[in-house]
Formats: structure tokens, C-alpha cells, sequence
């Protein structure tokens, strides 16, 4: 006589196997979210380590600002924004005043630290998002100042040169018993056809007129 399985039986079977095809289930799933999770987060390391890395080639290590090479590119772009909207873009060229003789008598170490105390300095002062101080190299620095005329390039340079002043850094060495800064501002008014290079070259000839008359001056120039 036959005797047909009881119900219970016919489940407990199909239980046991569904158990066993959800655990399998559940471990597939759990494997992925935690693989997944993990694939995320190298993702989000790679892409933060990659954008420290962008910022680390356009800084300058010791002061902090823009490095040449970022330079190099907003001026550029800058000029080019100038051209095309026929606005006006100056740049200041700045220079540690005595910074030779300032080295030799307190060390290179305090050297340093006074250049990263001015470079900050520098760019403290700026307030448009679009101006930018960097560093040229050495102990000079460039401002770039987008759509600035020659009133108000004289007028944010003669704020840097009061600003670095007032930092009041012992300088020995110097006329003014501190450290000063010489800066030569070049203006475009978008009148002549020049390029980014003469503007560049009218900022450095003015900085040597402001040199020249005695330093920890302002002296501009005007391309037309
Ligand atoms: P001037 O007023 O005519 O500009 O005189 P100066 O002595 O500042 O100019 P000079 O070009 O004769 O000397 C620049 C000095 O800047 C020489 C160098 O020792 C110093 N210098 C340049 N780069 C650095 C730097 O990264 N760290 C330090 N500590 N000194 C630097
Ligand atoms: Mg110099
Ligand atoms: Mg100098």
C-alpha cells in the first residue's frame, strides 16, 4: 500500500532547499555590496589623491600661491579674455626689496620664511576672485588683475607695498629697517594691439623704475 508523503514532509524538503539556495543567495549578495563598497572607496581615494596631486603641479611649495606654470596659463587665458572683450588687464611684478643682503644676515632659513610671509601677504590682499599672486620665481611674484585699469592697478599695488611694510619683518639691512617690496604695475587698456609678452615686459621695466627711485615704491605704465 502506498502511502502518499505527508504535506509537512513535501515542505521541509523544499524549506531545506530554499534555505540552502538563500544563504547562497545572501552571501552572493552580501560579497557584492562589500566589493562594491570597497570599489567606491578606492575610487574616491584614486580621485582625491589625483586632484591633491593637480594642485600639489600648480603650487608653489614654499609660499603657497600659484607656481610659474599656472602662471603662465591664466596669463594666457586672461589675456585672451582681454582681447576678446576689449576689457582692460594689468599686472604688477614684485619684488623683495634688499632680500640678498637680507639672507646673508638673518640665514636663508629666515629667508624662506619671509617669502612665504609676504606671498601670503599678497594674496590676502586680493579680493576678486579672478586676480591671482604668484610666483615667479625667486624673490618676485607676479598679480595678475583681470579687467583692471592703470588707477586701480596703481591703487591694489600701493595696498601690497603698504601691506608688506606693515608686516614690519626686521630688516637690517635696508633703508627702512624692514622688509619692503617693489612693485611695477603695467596696465592694458585694450587700445593697442600688444601681446600678453609686452604687458609682462612693461610690469619688469616699471619694477626697475621703482627700484631706481629709491624703492618701496609703485611704478606704473600704461600700453595704450
Ligand atoms: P633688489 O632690492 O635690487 O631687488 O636687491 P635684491 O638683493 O633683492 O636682489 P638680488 O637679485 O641681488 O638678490 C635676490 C636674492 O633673493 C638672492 C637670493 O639669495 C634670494 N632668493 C631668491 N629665491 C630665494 C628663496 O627661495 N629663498 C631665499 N631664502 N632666498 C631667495
Ligand atoms: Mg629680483
Ligand atoms: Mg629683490
Amino acid at each position: 500500500m502506498e502511502v502518499a508523503p505527508a504535506e509537512i514532509d513535501i515542505y521541509a524538503k523544499w524549506k531545506a532547499r530554499a534555505e540552502k539556495v538563500g544563504t547562497i543567495m545572501a552571501l552572493f549578495c552580501g560579497t557584492f555590496i562589500g566589493l562594491s563598497i570597497l570599489l567606491a572607496y578606492s575610487l574616491r581615494q584614486t580621485a582625491r589623491a589625483e586632484s591633491a596631486l593637480r594642485t600639489l603641479a600648480r603650487t608653489d611649495s614654499l609660499t603657497g600661491l600659484a607656481n610659474r606654470r599656472t602662471l603662465d596659463e591664466r596669463l594666457e587665458q586672461e589675456w585672451r579674455r582681454a582681447v576678446r572683450t576689449q576689457r582692460p588687464l594689468s599686472l604688477l611684478f614684485v619684488d623683495l626689496d634688499h632680500f640678498k643682503a637680507y639672507n646673508d644676515r638673518y640665514g636663508h632659513q629666515a629667508g624662506d620664511a619671509a617669502l612665504a610671509a609676504v606671498g601670503r601677504c599678497l594674496a590676502e590682499q586680493l579680493h576678486r576672485p579672478a586676480d591671482l599672486a604668484a610666483r615667479y620665481g625667486g624673490e618676485e611674484f607676479v598679480v595678475v588683475l583681470p579687467d583692471t585699469n592703470s588707477m586701480g592697478a596703481l591703487s591694489i599695488a600701493e595696498s601690497l607695498r603698504t601691506a608688506v611694510a606693515q608686516l614690519a619683518i626686521d630688516h637690517a639691512g635696508s633703508e627702512q629697517g624692514r622688509l619692503t617690496v617693489s612693485i611695477g604695475a603695467a596696465s592694458w587698456q585694450g587700445l593697442v594691439a600688444n601681446d600678453v609678452a609686452s604687458v609682462v615686459k612693461a610690469a619688469d621695466e616699471a619694477l626697475y623704475r621703482a627700484k631706481a627711485i629709491g624703492r618701496n615704491r609703485v611704478a606704473g605704465a600704461i600700453l595704450g
